[in-house]
Order: structure tokens, then C-alpha cells, then sequence
């Protein structure tokens, strides 16, 4: 049941807002206010990061075999309240069910993953060119933890941080994204459930200059892991620059992810995997594909498959549907805009470009497919966000990896070729954190790395084991057996 009211989550209560304000969620399926949110204020975050910077120094030296089995009955709490979970994620951001429950069941894993990593929280031992002297690293928690997160995916989203963070033996303040602000509340009842200890995780309400900057400035947080978008990755490094005292950020960013597809490509298999990356989450995805390159030899060809296999996409909140809403009425009207601005620019429109009017008032917008965009205009620059994507033509093989590389991101990027020459030349020339090579742009699991470079991120990765960098610090042991001896 999704609440009338979103509040705080702090010492395993939920709080109101201390100045009593709350601000309206509406359901992007048809437009309806589903609840009013606490909005959230300085004070709020002060008391979730006292209950935070309360409890660290007890989880810090709870063993990170036991910390894990924490995380692993939270896991399959998550599996048994999939239905009642799915249904708050899909009350928030509309997706279609099938994508709601998937993300309580990817979730579930990484709760599995990271309740192993407890139990191999292994360092190294080193030489030492001075007798009697061992060497060693040890993985040491950082403290409070803050979890800024976006809207898309907000189960997966808090469980891809939170997870790590605990099983490091780190507190966290995790920020609801202001469009989706119950998740995270239930995913904190999920872990009191399994068992995890006062004041370990809260969770704080509000808007992003409001709560997310005071969260960033408090000197207690250690570290700030965002998800979100590059204006406000870059505005979060650069407040956290001017602290006294640094924190470690950690920033996952936008993408403007390539779809490759060569002359000798299966364009059939092809054309699915560009719907499927351009129109899964309405695009509301960072490793959406956005930008199709095709060589010229069969554009004409690939084109005719990929807009018939776009009008199959289903639009709706359906459990049979593709592609649902996108998130607001603002992001609606912002991605109409880009269109018509495009087409301003020359642009034509091959399918979509408009919303649905079956569908009024929820945010749907049909699947939009754009050509005769030039490769520097905003709309190929600039992350959309929507299901909104563009087909390119490329001469040749370094034509198209140049077209790759032309944007400012580099998070992922798919190129569809049976050449294994071309492949290897893919991986090893187009600049990003993900390759995939004849499937979709996006794919992600527990155990895999997932960043990106240039603007798409600071070098950090989640999940994997590689997130465990993310949440630990690195610390040198040097111990002289026999002190007596200088
Ligand atoms: P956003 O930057 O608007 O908001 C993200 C979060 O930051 C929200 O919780 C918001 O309240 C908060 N925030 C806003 N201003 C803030 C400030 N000044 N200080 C601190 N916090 C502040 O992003 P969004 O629109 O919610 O999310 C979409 C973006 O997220 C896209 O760019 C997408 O590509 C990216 N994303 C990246 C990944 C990844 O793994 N790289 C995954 C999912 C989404």
C-alpha cells in the first residue's frame, strides 16, 4: 500500500518534516496525486546524519560475515514482498510491471552478492625490505555514508549503494529522489526487518538544493555517492571541494550511448536490441541507445527494420506493455520540445515525436525515432532522458567509431558485426566504461562493473566487487615484530 503521506526513515521511525511542509507526488500513469511528501530541510538531515554518525562506530565493528547475513535475509525479504514492492516502484515511476519486478528480483541478487563479499573481505600481505617487519592492507569502513540517488530505478537505485555501503561496514543517509520518494523508506522497513541495527540506515525526504546540499555539506558524511545527472555531479564535487574537510565522491553520470551497426550485421537481431536499448524505462535509462550509427550500405535497409519493430513497442503500464510513462509532466513537455526543436533544425521525424493521446493525462510519449540529425546538434549531444533516439549514417568503420567517441559521455556503447576484427577494434577504440558487442547498450548484473568515463563518471564503479572501493578505504598495516630493535 503506498502511503497518503512519505515521510522520513530515521532510528527505524517514520518522521515528519520538521517544518511541517510536504510537497505533491503524482502518479505519472494518469496524473493523479498519489501522496504528499515530507519536504525535507536542513534540521532533517542533521538529525538522519546523528543517527548515522550514532550508530557507525557499533557497525563498524560488527564482523562483515555477520553485516552480510544482515544483507542476505534482507534479500529474501525482498524476493517474498516482491508483489508489494514492485507495486511501490511502479505507483512511483509507472513502468511497465514486468520491469517493476524486475527490479525487486536484481536487487535481491545484489543483497545476495554483497552478503558474500562479508565473508571474503580479503586484503593483501607484502614484503618488507626490513627484517622483522610484516605488511598488509586492510579494507576499513569510511564512516556515514550519503546515497543521492535519481528516479529511474529507485529500488535498484538505493540497493546498488546501500548494499555495498553496509556490507563495508559503513552507516547510511540515503536521499530519495523527490519523484520517487517511498522506495527507499520501504527497502529501510526491509532491512529493520532482516535485522539491521538502530539509526544503521535512514533515509531523508525532500528537494535537491534543500536536502541533498546539506547532506553533501555536513562534515560527518565521509562520502557521497550520487547518481544522477552531470550538472549536479559537477555541482556536488565542487561543494564538496569547498568543505573544510574533503569527502570521497563518487559520481555515476549521465550517458549518450552508441548502437553500432556494420554492413555484415544481423540487422534483424540488430534492429531489436536498438528498440529495446532506446525504449525499455521510456529511455529513462543512463545506458539507453540513444544515438544508432549505421553504415550507409544499409541504412535504407536497417532503417525499415527498426520502424517496424518500433510501432510493435507496446506504450502502457500493462503487465503486456513495453514502455511506459516517462517520469513527470515536465519531462513530457521538455522531451516534446527537444523534438520540435530538432525538427526546427531539419530533423525528421520517422515514428513518434508526439505524446500519446490515448494515454492523456498520464506522461506517455510514443517511441520516437529521429533522423537527419547532424552529429553536433543538442539533441545529439545532450542526454535526453525519453524515448527519444536518433539514427546516424557512418561512411565506413572509422567514420562510425568517430561518430562513437563524439560526445562528451562514455558510459556504454553496443556495436552489432560478425567481424571479429571489428570487434576487438570497438572495445579497444570507443572510450567507455561498458562494451557490448551484438546485444543491447545496456546490461548490468551484481557481479559486473558498471561506470562510465569523461562525463559519465569519476572512475568509481558499482556493483561487483569493485564496488567495495566505492565504500572502503584502502589501509596500510606496518608492524615491527620486534621493537627493540631500531
Ligand atoms: P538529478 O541530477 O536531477 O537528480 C538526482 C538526485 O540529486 C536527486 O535525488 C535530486 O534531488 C538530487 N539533487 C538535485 N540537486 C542537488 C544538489 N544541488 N545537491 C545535492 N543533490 C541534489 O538527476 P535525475 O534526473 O534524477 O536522474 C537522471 C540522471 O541520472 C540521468 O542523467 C541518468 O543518466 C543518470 N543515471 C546514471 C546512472 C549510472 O549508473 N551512471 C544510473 C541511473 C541514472
Amino acid at each position: 500500500m503506498y502511503p497518503d503521506t512519505v515521510l522520513h526513515w530515521i532510528d527505524d521511525s517514520t518522521v515528519a518534516s520538521s517544518s511541517g511542509q510536504t510537497f505533491e507526488k503524482r502518479s505519472p500513469i494518469d496524473d493523479r496525486v498519489v501522496a504528499r511528501v515530507a519536504r525535507g530541510s536542513g534540521a532533517d538531515v542533521a538529525r538522519a546524519v546523528d543517527a548515522a554518525a550514532t550508530a557507525a562506530d557499533g557497525w563498524a565493528r560488527t564482523p562483515a560475515p555477520r553485516r552480510g547475513e544482515i544483507l542476505g535475509r534482507a534479500s529474501a525479504l525482498l524476493r517474498a514482498r516482491e508483489h508489494e514492492l514492485a507495486e511501490i516502484v511502479q505507483t512511483e515511476t509507472g513502468k511497465p510491471w514486468k520491469n517493476a519486478a524486475a527490479e525487486v528480483g536484481s536487487s535481491a541478487d545484489l543483497g545476495v552478492f554483497m552478503e558474500s563479499e562479508g565473508s571474503r573481505f580479503y586484503g593483501r600481505t607484502m614484503t618488507s625490505p626490513i627484517p622483522n617487519r610484516s605488511v598488509r592492507t586492510e579494507r576499513a569502513p569510511i564512516g556515514v555514508c550519503a546515497a543521492i540517488m535519481p528516479f529511474n530505478s529507485p529500488l535498484a537505485g538505493v540497493a546498488w549503494k546501500a548494499f555495498p555501503a553496509l556490507v563495508c561496514g559503513n552507516t547510511v543517509v540515503a536521499k530519495s529522489h523527490e519523484l520517487t520518494p517511498h522506495t527507499a523508506v520501504a527497502f529501510g522497513q526491509i532491512l529493520r526487518d532482516a535485522g539491521l541495527p538502530l539509526g544503521v540506515y535512514s533515509v531523508v525526504q525532500g528537494l535537491g538544493p534543500e536536502v541533498g546540499t546539506a547532506l553533501v555539506d555536513d562534515p560527518r558524511v565521509g562520502l557521497v555517492s550520487f547518481t544522477g545527472s552531470v550538472p549536479t555531479g559537477k555541482a556536488i564535487q565542487q561543494r564538496v571541494s569547498a568543505r573544510p574537510v574533503l569527502a570521497k565522491v563518487c559520481l555515476e553520470l549521465g550517458g549518450k550511448n552508441p548502437l553500432v551497426v556494420c554492413d555484415d550485421a544481423d540487422l534483424k537481431v540488430a534492429a531489436e536490441h536498438a528498440v529495446a536499448s532506446a525504449f525499455i524505462d521510456a529511455g529513462q535509462r543512463c545506458a539507453a541507445g540513444s544515438r544508432i550509427i549505421v553504415f550507409d550500405r544499409v541504412y535504407d535497409a536497417f532503417r525499415d527494420a527498426m520502424l517496424a519493430r518500433t510501432a510493435a513497442v507496446k506504450v502502457g503500464s500493462s503487465p503486456q506493455d513495453d514502455c511506459g510513462p516517462v517520469i513527470s509532466r515536465q519531462s513530457l513537455d521538455r522531451l516534446l520540445r527537444a523534438v520540435e526543436g530538432a525538427v526546427g533544425r531539419g530533423a525528421r521525424v520517422l515514428a513518434g515525436g508526439c505524446a500519446v493521446r490515448s494515454l492523456a493525462p498520464g506522461y506517455y510519449m510514443a517511441p520516437t525515432v529521429l533522423e537527419n540529425v547532424p552529429h553536433d546538434d543538442e539533441v545529439s549531444q545532450q542526454e535526453l532522458f525519453g524515448p527519444v533516439t536518433c539514427l546516424y549514417r557512418a561512411a565506413d568503420f572509422d567514420g562510425a567509431i568517430r561518430l562513437a567517441n563524439a560526445t562528451a559521455f562514455g558510459l556504454t556503447g553496443a556495436i552489432h558485426t560478425f567481424n571479429s576484427n571489428r570487434i576487438e577494434q570497438f572495445i579497444a577504440r570507443y572510450r567507455a566504461g561498458l562494451v557490448s558487442i551484438n546485444g543491447p547498450t545496456y546490461g548490468s548484473g551484481p557481479h559486473m562493473p558498471f561506470g562510465g568515463v569523461k562525463n559519465s563518471g569519476n572512475g568509481f564503479r558499482e556493483p561487483g566487487t569493485e564496488a567495495l572501493d566505492v565504500y572502503c578505504e584502502w589501509k596500510t598495516v606496518v608492524v615491527n615484530h620486534d621493537p627493540a630493535r631500531v
